[in-house]
């Protein structure tokens, strides 16, 4: 018998071990298993290298517990190790680098979490004692045991093992008694291994017989090894694909499309990814993308790996050229990834246009699913736009859809306005603007349906990449306001008639409703009063809702506009009606207001022509005087104007029925309003 101390300048770094790694030990059964794996394979290698002669036989790598013994045991048919080997292998290569492992991560433990690195010594977080018999597959050699009780202590001696291979019995101390648990080892195995190459078996295929289950003498193989993304695309069919995605995700909607990831230089890389239908925010799901290596899954987080916007896809990306015992912030920056992450997103764009190609009606039947994807990724990544844009498409408000390029050509010509903008309208809501989409279809313009949650992003975003262009509600103005072609309509009201009309207005406006009053020379047949919204206020106001730089305008009240259609009979009906009920009073005001204002304007032109002190005060005691009673003047004639509107129903009327146009009619307000109908009727 040898017995030895394992290189090691710390008394006891077991304990360590076990603190570092304290959330997450489930991998020892991880890192024992890959090894197993790697036994096996570098046999399979011997053989068709014709090194090792004999029939291989059964690979199969078992696990198994014995809750008596208090052990877990995992065995193998691999290569095995001699006493030589043993010794350099577990003492001094595994430990040295399980010492540096954690020289390297003691200060970010964080990091150690789901990554390779500690291999073999892992065991030592659950077990106080671990044993391995091996024996080499060379001929004739001897099999040895190797006894390790959690100090720097070992012993090495000979033993008995019928066969070539290695078990490693794990004796599980207290502290870690669930992994004592059939359905617990069940659980990490179906988690880490269920791909793996090499069968492995943990307990026995079980039958219903003489109504119960009775274990069978079969094996119960626990992982599938030839998952799809290991086996070539042309030996595939769609429904492998879809068969796969089952495995994955049992029990979820099924995806609209794959791709098959295959890469073997500079970098080497496989997958499959698939395509969710994502219909809104509440059905994001992040982290579906199982990063396997070689076969071993490592985690099903894969931010740093892919782009932001890929975390939406589903699927599984292997590769061993992904450097996993490393932060994830050293990840984004390590050119690997870069280059791996690039290819993806080309891959994706690339088999999307191709989709695209091939059937555009199945594409266009797919794209309210697919939107919300690709509205992500090209906001987000500028290559990602690069290919996108010649794919993406717009849909109208009649449910047509048109590619970016098609579209501009489409609205081109008849939406161009006199400042050679091009003004892209849209809607957010269907029902909600229906009056405003009528109105731009009545002028022969298109209106595109943006009501995705992502929308406004990309409005933003295109405004910045489409030459010339701005995108615009259809309410955001009325329409000759949101197109302006240069013909302006003359209006059929002076002036002060229209100022006198807005004192009017006002006069009923609540304080709550924060409406600018303007006029605009609409149609005779065109609504008398609309209410619209600054787009560029609103599209603050919606920002604000995300946060950031935004949030402030969050505050800012809303920014409607109740627009007075000057050529409306209703509207110079009132007009009408002022003159007649107040027409001597506003003629007198006016005249003493015209005539305030000559002297005043008289009175400004000369202190224009002197200097400061060369006025006199009793000329700017004048000026002030006069100004005070041109102030007055106006408020005189606006507490009257506001008078007469208290009484006015029809001017309430009105207010309320472009309220109800815009759906902002609620309530108490509404029922008024009906009251009020029925009385004017
Ligand atoms: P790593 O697997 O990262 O090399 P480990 O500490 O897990 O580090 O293992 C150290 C070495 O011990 C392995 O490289 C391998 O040569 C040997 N080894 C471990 N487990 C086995 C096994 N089941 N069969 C044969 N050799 C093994």
């Amino acid at each position: 018998m040898q017995k030895g101390k394992i290189g090691v300048t710390t008394e006891n770094i077991f304990p360590i071990i076990k603190k570092f790694l304290y959330s997450d030990h489930e991998i020892f059964l991880r890192e024992l298993i890959s090894n197993a794996v790697d036994a096996t394979q570098k046999l399979k290698v011997l053989y068709n290298a014709g090194e090792f002669k004999q029939d291989p036989g059964d690979l199969t790598i078992r696990v198994k517990l014995d809750k008596k013994k208090k052990t877990l045991t995992v065995s193998d048919s691999g290569v095995g190790m001699t006493a030589e080997e043993l010794d350099k292998y577990l003492n001094q290569i595994a430990f040295s680098s399980a010492n540096d492992f954690l020289a390297k991560y003691k200060d970010q433990a964080n990091n150690l979490i789901g990554h390779f690195g500690l291999g073999f010594y892992s065991s030592f977080m659950v077990a106080d004692k671990v044993e391995v018999i091996t024996r080499s597959w060379q001929e004739g050699a001897q099999a040895v045991k190797w006894t390790c009780d959690g100090s720097p202590e070992f012993t090495i001696e000979d033993a008995e093992r019928a066969s070539r291979g290695t078990d490693v019995i794990l004796y599980i101390d207290n502290d870690s008694k669930e992994f004592l648990e059939e359905d617990r080892i069940e659980e990490i195995l179906k988690k880490y291994c269920k791909f793996l190459p090499i069968e492995i078996a943990f307990g026995k295929e079980k039958e219903w017989k003489d109504g119960k289950y009775v274990e069978t003498d079969r094996d119960r193989i626990i992982n599938n090894t030839k998952p799809a993304w290991t086996r070539k695309p042309a030996e595939l069919k769609d429904e492998d694909y879809l068969n796969f995605y089952r495995e994955l995700y049992p029990g979820s909607e099924e995806p609209m499309f794959y791709i098959h990831l295959n890469v073997d230089y500079p970098f080497k890389l496989t997958g499959i990814l698939y395509f969710p239908r994502i219909k809104s925010n509440f059905d994001i799901q992040k982290n579906k993308i199982q990063l396997y290596c070689n076969q071993v899954f490592v985690t099903d987080s894969v931010e740093g790996i892919v782009p932001e916007f890929m975390t939406l896809l589903h699927g599984v990306i292997d590769s061993p050229d992904i450097p996993l015992n490393v932060s994830r912030s050293y990840l984004q920056s390590d050119s690997n990834v870069k280059k791996i992450s690039s290819h993806i997103t080309k891959k994706v764009a690339d088999r999307l246009q191709e989709i695209f190609n091939k059937n555009r009606e199945e594409f266009e039947k797919k794209w309210d699913d697919l939107k919300l994807f690709i509205s992500y990724g090209m906001i987000t990544d500028e290559k990602f736009y690069e290919k996108a844009s010649k794919f993406a498409l717009f849909k109208n408000t009649d449910g047509k859809y048109f590619t970016f390029d098609e579209y501009e050509k489409q609205i081109k010509e008849k939406q161009t306005d006199k400042f050679k903008t091009l003004v892209y309208l849209y809607s957010t809501d269907k029902h909600d603007q229906y009056a405003y989409i009528e109105k731009a279809k009545e002028k022969g313009y298109d209106v595109l349906l943006l009501d995705g949650q992502l929308d406004l992003h990309l409005i933003n975003f295109l405004e910045g990449k489409f030459k010339n262009s701005r995108f615009a509600r259809v309410d955001a103005d009325v329409i000759d306001k949101l197109i302006q072609k240069g013909e302006e309509k003359k209006s059929k009201l002076t002036q002060e008639q229209m100022d006198d009309l807005k004192a009017v207005f006002k006069g009923q406006i609540k304080p709550d409703e924060n409406f600018v009053v303007v006029f605009e020379s609409l149609d005779e047949t065109d609504a008398p009063v609309l209410i619209t919204r600054s787009e560029y206020l609103r599209r603050m106001k919606d920002m604000s809702q995300v946060g950031g730089v935004f949030s402030f305008y969050g505050d800012m009240p809303d920014s409607y506009s109740l627009v007075l259609n000057g050529n409306h009979p209703l509207i110079t009906r009132i007009s009408d009606d002022v003159s007649k009920m107040l027409g001597e009073f506003l003629k007198q005001n006016s005249e003493e207001k015209s005539k305030l204002k000559e002297q005043i304007e008289f009175l400004e032109k000369e202190h224009k022509n002197k200097k400061e002190e060369e006025i006199r005060q009793f000329e700017k005691d004048d000026l002030k005087k006069m100004k005070e009673e041109l102030e007055k003047k106006e408020k005189e004639r606006n507490d009257k104007l506001a008078e007469y509107s208290s009484g006015n129903k029809l001017v309430r009327q009105l207010i309320d029925l472009a309220l109800l146009a815009n759906n902002m009619l609620k309530g108490e307000d509404l029922s008024r309003f009906v009251k009020r109908s029925v009385e004017l009727l």
